[in-house]
């Protein structure tokens, strides 16, 4: 998926959980979902994050292990054994939300890399069909800010 997509994506689904998960800081839940709805592409050279740190993409393949649930566990993990719910939560839900987005496109993921089971899917990326999910998904998180705080 595009950066755009997994934002709004991320953001849109963040939005869904905020009823049940019940935040205590609503916002900053948020901006940590946004934030952590782009790291796993952080194993990218051109991606946000990992042009700030090209040296793990030469280490690391793309949508390798931080594309796995050992990438969600890394982030997630030593903020859990801390306590810190105000962290774990949303990181998992942004970090997953990821994994999610890009286990439908055509190249998808491999979950329990470097196990090499692939969970996959038909869309292409950077497609038209992106582009119809990203302003869909636009005007459903505009109508969940809607319903949430007007
Ligand atoms: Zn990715």
């Amino acid at each position: 998926m595009m950066w755009k997509t997994h934002l709004v994506f991320g953001f849109l689904v963040g939005l869904f959980l905020i009823p049940f998960l019940k935040p205590a800081y609503p916002f900053v839940f948020l901006a940590i979902v946004l934030f952590t709805s782009l790291l796993p592409d952080v194993d990218h050279p051109d991606s946000k994050y990992g042009r700030k740190v090209k040296w793990l993409s030469f280490v690391f393949k793309h949508r390798g292990v931080f594309h796995s649930i050992f990438g969600v566990a890394l982030f997630v993990v030593p903020f859990w054994y801390f306590g810190l719910e105000i962290i774990w939560i949303p990181v998992l839900v942004g970090y997953v939300s990821h994994l999610v987005g890009d286990m439908v496109t055509l190249q998808g993921i491999r979950p329990f890399y470097p196990f090499k089971l692939t969970i996959s899917g038909t869309l292409r990326v950077n497609s038209w069909t992106e582009t119809f999910f990203l302003i869909v998904f636009v005007l459903l998180a505009g109508w969940r800010v809607y319903v949430l705080w007007f």
